[in-house]
Formats: C-alpha cells, sequence, structure tokens
C-alpha cells in the first residue's frame, strides 16, 4: 500500500489564470499564463517530495474547441513555464469529456485523483486537493483528500478544509504546514 502524501491541483485558475468568461477554454498556448506565486508553491511541494499531480477537466475536447495535439502544446508550455521557475510537475492528467459522456474522469468524480494516485504511488487519503470550484473539491472529497480551496467561487462550507483567498498565499501555507 501507498504510504505517502501528495498533491493534486486543478489547473485553470489554480496553475494558470483563467480563460475570460466570453472564451471559458485556454485554446492556445500562447494565451497560458501562470498565476502569481503558483510556481513557488510547486517548488516548495518539490523541495518536501510530495509529488504534484494536475488533474484538469478539459470539456473543449468534446466540443470540438481544441485538438487533443494542441492540448498537448499548452501542457508543454506549463511545464516551461514553471520549470524557468524551478517547478516541476510529477503528473498531468485531463478529462476529455462532458458531462453527457459519464466518464469516470470528470470532476467533481474522482477518476483522474485515483488514476494519479496509482501512478505516483499516493495515498490519497493523506494527501490534498487543491482547486477553485465546488466541484474540484467535490473530486478530492470522493477520493478521500483533505480539500483547499483558493479564490472567491462560492462553494459550501462542508467542502472545504482550508480555505486561500489568493494563490501568492499556497507557498505561505505550505511553508507553515510541510516542514522539510
Ligand atoms: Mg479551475
Amino acid at each position: 500500500m501507498p504510504d505517502r502524501a501528495g498533491i493534486f491541483m486543478d489547473r485553470d485558475g489554480v496553475i494558470n489564470r483563467p480563460p475570460p468568461p466570453e472564451e471559458r477554454y485556454i485554446t492556445r498556448p500562447r494565451d497560458f499564463q501562470l498565476q502569481p506565486g503558483i510556481a513557488a508553491a510547486i517548488r516548495l511541494f518539490n523541495e518536501r517530495d510530495l509529488p504534484v499531480a494536475v488533474v484538469t477537466n478539459q470539456k473543449a475536447v468534446a466540443i470540438g474547441r481544441l485538438t487533443l495535439p494542441t492540448l498537448q502544446e499548452i501542457h508543454e508550455r506549463m511545464r516551461e513555464l514553471l520549470a524557468a521557475e524551478g517547478a516541476t510537475l510529477q503528473a498531468i492528467h485531463y478529462c476529455p469529456h462532458r458531462e453527457s459522456d459519464q466518464c469516470e474522469c470528470r470532476k467533481p468524480r474522482p477518476g483522474m485523483i485515483i488514476a494519479a494516485a496509482a501512478e505516483l504511488n499516493i495515498d490519497p487519503r493523506l494527501s490534498w486537493m487543491i482547486g477553485d470550484q465546488a466541484r474540484d473539491l467535490e473530486a478530492g472529497r470522493a477520493a478521500g483528500c483533505k480539500t483547499l480551496l483558493i479564490g472567491s467561487a462560492s462553494v459550501p462550507t462542508s467542502l472545504v478544509d482550508v480555505y486561500l483567498r489568493k494563490t501568492t498565499d499556497l507557498a505561505v501555507w505550505t511553508q507553515e504546514n510541510f516542514h522539510l
């Protein structure tokens, strides 16, 4: 049985600036911009041997707004931007489906967390799911994780173990809660 903790992290709105409301999706690599402070937080997780797995719904694929090769390019840009600040992701899991596909991976279902946990030998019950929407935290709860909400979405307090107002708060929280 795995006995190590890890970090599961939503992408849009947590790692990168959310897409503009009128566009809804990031469909071009050049539109992918890191949120302030997120690379520093991921670097701190790296230094503490906490694997970081991105778990992201990408319905744009299902509805024909985004191809898988372009999604891969966007994720290469994500890795490059993070690497420039010394931060590394251990896994990236995406769900390319829409609600009506009734897949197991689309959040609020926990399929991506379960798959990433198995891949990285992580025990979800020792781990955190970090997101900016209720469905992120629902997926985390369903997988047995502790939950951390960042941002201004209104989310039932029962879903939230820790709340941070902005992404720049995450590095401080990490230093205070995970010692080297
Ligand atoms: Mg999000």
